[in-house]
């Protein structure tokens, strides 16, 4: 048995202490400020397997199927729902450039369609469907709620042995060569320290500091936090938008209706470059323009009333791809996740804590496709389509 430290407590890094876990690992998890304070708990809820190349297709296609059997291995309601991404196209080039998405989804098992308006209008009834010529739509992808995920994960996690802190503030390392040998953290004001075998740096936005803190350059692994902002109405019935509907060529302006309370999340490329890593206020222009945008999808929000706004990190690298992989001979990496780290957290915890344990993994994640050295060496990616 090793002793590994996760770093971070969003879905990342708690998932991953519950897979350690189960591996028969012995795991110190670390979280500077309360379970899901980062980018997590503000999350669209949002879960598809509709990405436009191959390494991240497979990836999800696996997620969405740890998804399906979540509830029943964590024993707990996380309100998972296969209600479907609804992408639609307002120009031929648009139809077209589904259609070859489609073929690269279908091609790896991901049930993907091109549907008309008609078909449309059934499955979200309070679409407006003139402005859009056809939709992408796979019945698969969907939702779940990120509270009851996370701490789902947490509680199996804690109860094989994850010794869980929060307000616990990782501050440095001790390495011996390449190899972190301890974990230098700050709680109540103390410095305490533990030896360790391995660490995952799991802090997404603030992982470039993580890395600096393990001697290596702060940009190594390029992140930057950008601030992403939702809106929420009031409850609206059910079934009205259940699945996540975006037009991409509308600024990738979305909505989707909570699984449980019923109202209308509505998000939109309108984005910022943090300030700072404790900038998340909203702000008002994001108001404006996402309304302008969700009013034109499903007309009746008009007359919802907004209940809720707020703000969080989409911590992106330059491909908008995450980095996962190993950055020293016992320190890791999974962090720069964009809009789309909640709905890989399944496979990409597991992926990770074999990697970790076992030095390999069974689950189709293309190592050399998510390397944390590729910046370094120059070698971007085709960028991920963004939103959650
Ligand atoms: P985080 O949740 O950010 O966790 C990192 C943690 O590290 C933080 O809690 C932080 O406090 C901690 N930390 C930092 N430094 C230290 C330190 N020194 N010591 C200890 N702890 C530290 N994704 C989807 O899949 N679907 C969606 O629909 C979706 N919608 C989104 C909508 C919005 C508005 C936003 C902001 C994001 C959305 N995302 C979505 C993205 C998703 O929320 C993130 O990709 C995901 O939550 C990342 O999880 P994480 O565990 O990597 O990071």
């Amino acid at each position: 048995m090793s002793k590994i430290a996760v770093i971070g407590g969003g879905i990342i890094g708690v998932a991953t202490a519950y897979e350690l876990a189960k591996l028969g690992e012995e795991v110190i998890l670390l979280e500077k400020n309360y379970f899901g304070s980062g980018s997590t708990f503000r999350c669209a809820t949002g879960i598809r397997a509709q990405f436009t190349d191959e390494a991240n297709i497979r990836l999800m296609k696996h997620s969405v199927e740890r998804w399906e059997k979540l509830e029943e291995e964590l024993e707990s309601d996380i309100v998972f729902r296969q209600t479907g991404y609804l992408f639609l196209a307002t120009s031929e080039e648009e139809v077209e450039a589904f259609k070859a998405n489609i073929k690269l989804q279908n091609k790896f098992g991901v049930p993907t369609r091109l549907i008309d308006m008609d078909e449309a209008k059934e499955i979200a009834p309070i679409l407006n469907t003139e402005p859009f010529l056809a939709g992408a739509w796979n019945p698969k992808d969907g939702k779940a709620n990120p509270f009851k995920t996370l701490f789902a994960y947490l509680f199996r996690a804690k109860g094989l042995g994850v010794d869980a802190r929060e307000h616990t503030e990782v501050v440095g390392f001790e390495r011996e060569g390449n190899a972190i040998t301890t974990v230098k953290f700050r709680y109540n004001g103390r410095i305490e320290r533990v030896r360790v075998d391995a660490v995952l740096n799991a802090a997404n936005a603030w992982a470039p500091l993580i890395n600096e803190m393990a001697g290596l350059k702060r940009n190594l692994v390029p992140i930057t936090a950008y601030k992403h902002q939702l809106v929420k109405t009031e409850p609206l019935e059910p079934g009205q938008a259940e699945p996540l509907i975006c037009p991409p060529s509308w600024n990738d302006a979305y909505i989707i209706q909570d699984g449980e309370d019923g109202g209308i999340i509505c998000g939109a490329g309108i984005e910022h470059k943090a300030r700072s890593l404790n900038d998340v206020e909203p702000t008002y222009d994001f108001l404006r323009g996402v309304l302008d945008y969700a009013v034109r999808i499903a007309p009746p929000l008009r007359y919802a009333h907004i209940v809720r706004q707020w703000a969080g990190f989409y911590a992106k690298t330059p491909d908008s791809n995450p980095a996962m992989g190993k950055l020293l001979d016992n320190f890791y990496i999974a962090a720069g996740f964009s809009g789309h780290g909640f709905m890989m957290a399944p496979a990409v915890a597991q992926a990770m804590a074999e990697l970790i344990s076992k030095g390999r993994s069974k689950v189709p994640l293309d190592w050399e496709w998510y390397d944390p050295y590729r910046f370094e060496r120059g070698e971007l990616r085709t960028s991920a389509f963004q939103i959650g």
